[in-house]
């Protein structure tokens, strides 16, 4: 076994994945569902199997193994994502470099955010930080909160990382860290960051990616310096917070989201763990599906000011479209949450947040300000100020239960509700999987695939039987033959490689149609289906095709039924004449 092997089969798929999307079992079966994290949808159609360790979403197609999974999610090579399932599952991995350049430039940007991270924390703690510990005081943030949130102290000099990375890093790793900069005269470099207040920022999997730096002293500008966007860091898919906020935003069940580094930090030490902050702009689709994966939630607490109100309108609708249930937190007095906090202290936000209102609510609110609802065209025009927003919620009795109880709210005649959303936009919902196969084809594959001793029984005969080559499954019964001759250990993997890919869905398909066979009852399975195929007389030849045809209907294969289809005609019209 190598080590991937080896790691695999230590990593439980379903611990993994459920760290990124909420999993649920269906009843006691090896199956778990949730939403797909890959793409958007509002019933679930992503499953992982922990029998075989696989998932596969019947949505978008997307499926795979464990490593498969983590690095499409966490958008990395196949290296790191072993490292990082090794680090994870505290296994040792060996010593070895990484093979292609990709991985190898983002681990040395790690190594350098890492090396930055602590140095910007010693700089803090040390003789040169008493400014910065000055204004961390001034702001009541506990020193606990300096520690758990890693914050540091960019060195004023200019130089601090350029020296520690010299002789570690090449040129071109300096060049793409976003950490340090190339003298524009002259040669060499200095650190991008210097003299600030540093917040590290983090991926889901809690490694520093970024950082923010605040300058210290009026007049500096810009008030907030980010790192650029590098190989290790796009802004538009991190949120600031989420690695740590994302158990207590499951367990909640909602999210807070809030719009700075120091908003995150008071509402967090308030006792608030379910926070995140967008990385200084409205907020972006991966940023809203990255929060969907752990709640569908939300309470949105922007600043009150101009920005503040423009960043939520925009952040607002990016959630509307992924179907989140949007509460609206305002603050009085102008306060942005971190300074009610301090002011009104942690009981107080935590009421606010309970009694925030639905963000249909907020928004009738706003009309009733804006317009006279003293009368008819007042009221119309205060519901058509709303309207556009509920015409975005993509599920149709849900856009009319909203926009019914907004007329109310409103005082509008509902006959206006109705004429506005007859003619909405088409519901996205994604079917539920497809069983892929005919109960029969489903018990003996799955029963097959179940025992060994199954296999070794039914294999030797079921070859012989020529109406297996009806079914829709046969490439994959001749994979598990071809296996069987081989003498190799059964494993799924080894039969999913040997599969084209429609042959793989539909393997999935079959895999995870809820029919029940455990090992015991596998042979008595297999070999009732081997004696009904035996005794099946051989069908005509359109009989045949058009069990095919639904065969490659029900699995999905949509181009293999319309070929068949057309063969199908033929071949009909062809009996037809020669009966008459
Ligand atoms: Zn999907």
């Amino acid at each position: 076994m190598d080590f991937a092997e080896q790691l695999k089969s230590s990593v439980d798929i379903v611990k993994t994945i459920g760290e990124y999307v909420r999993l649920k079992r269906v009843g006691s079966s090896p199956r778990y569902v949730g939403l797909c994290p890959f793409h958007s949808e509002k019933t679930p159609s992503f499953s992982v199997h922990s029998g075989h360790q696989f998932y596969k979403c019947f949505g978008c197609g997307a499926g795979g193994d464990v490593f498969k999974f983590v690095m499409e999610i966490e958008r990395i090579s196949f290296f790191e994502a072993l490292k990082l399932l090794a680090e994870r599952n505290g296994v040792a991995m060996p010593k070895r470099e990484y093979s292609d350049p990709d991985s190898k430039l983002r681990g040395a940007l790690m190594d350098m955010h890492e090396i930055a991270a602590r140095a910007f924390q010693a700089n803090l703690n040390g003789p040169a930080g008493a400014e910065a510990r000055n204004y961390l005081h001034a702001r009541n943030v506990p020193s606990e909160q300096v520690a758990e949130f890693g914050l540091g102290l960019s060195e004023a000099s200019g130089q601090q990382l350029v020296r520690q990375f010299d002789s570690r890093f090449s040129p071109e790793q300096l060049d793409q860290s976003g950490l340090v900069m190339k003298r524009q005269e002259g040669s060499g470099y200095f650190d991008r960051f210097r003299g600030r207040l540093m917040f590290p920022i983090h991926n889901e999997s809690g490694k520093v990616i970024a950082f923010g730096g605040r300058a210290l002293r009026s007049g500096d500008e810009p008030k907030y310096l980010n790192s650029p966007e590098t190989p290790l860091y796009r802004k538009s898919y991190v949120l600031y917070n989420l690695h740590r906020a994302k158990d207590s935003i499951r367990k909640s069940e909602y999210s807070v989201l809030v719009e700075g580094y120091m908003d995150v930090i008071g509402v967090y030490s308030a006792g608030i763990h379910n926070v995140v902050a967008s990385c200084g702009t409205a907020l972006t689709n991966t940023q809203v599906r990255a929060l969907k994966r752990h709640a569908e939630r939300i309470v949105v607490n922007f600043d009150p000011d101009a920005a503040g109100a423009n960043a939520a309108e925009r952040s607002i609708q990016m959630l509307l479209d992924e179907n989140f249930q949007i509460r609206v937190l305002e603050l009085e007095q102008e306060l942005d949450p971190d300074e009610y906090v301090k002011q009104a202290g942690a009981e107080a936000y935590r009421g606010k947040l309970e009694t925030a209102p639905a963000y249909f609510h907020w928004l009738a609110d706003r009309a009733r300000k804006k317009f006279d609802m003293r009368t008819v065209e007042g009221r119309i025009q205060g519901f058509k100020f709303v309207a556009p927003a509920i015409q975005r919620i993509s599920d149709r009795l849900e856009r009319f239960a909203v926009g019914n109880d907004v007329a109310h709210y409103l005082g509008v005649d509902e006959r206006l509700v109705r004429e506005h959303f007859s003619k909405g936009s088409v519901p996205r919902e994604t079917p539920p999987p497809q069983p892929g196969a005919p109960l029969e084809e489903r018990l003996l594959l799955k029963s097959l695939i179940a025992s060994e001793e199954a296999r070794v029984q039914a294999i030797p005969q079921l070859r012989k039987v020529a109406a297996l080559d009806r079914y829709g499954t046969k490439n994959i019964f001749k994979a598990l033959f071809s296996m069987h001759d081989d003498a190799l250990p059964f494993r799924f993997a080894d039969l999913e490689g040997r599969l084209s890919e429609a042959d793989r869905d539909l393997l999935s398909a079959v895999v995870f149609a809820d029919d029940r066979i455990g090992e015991e009852t596998a042979i008595q399975v297999a070999l009732d289906c081997l004696r009904k195929l035996e005794a099946v007389e051989p069908q005509s030849e359109v009989a045949a095709l058009r069990a095919q045809i639904k065969a490659a209907e029900s699995g999905g294969n949509l181009q293999e039924a319309m070929r068949l289809t057309a063969e199908f005609v033929r071949k009909a019209s062809i009996g037809s004449t020669s009966r008459k």
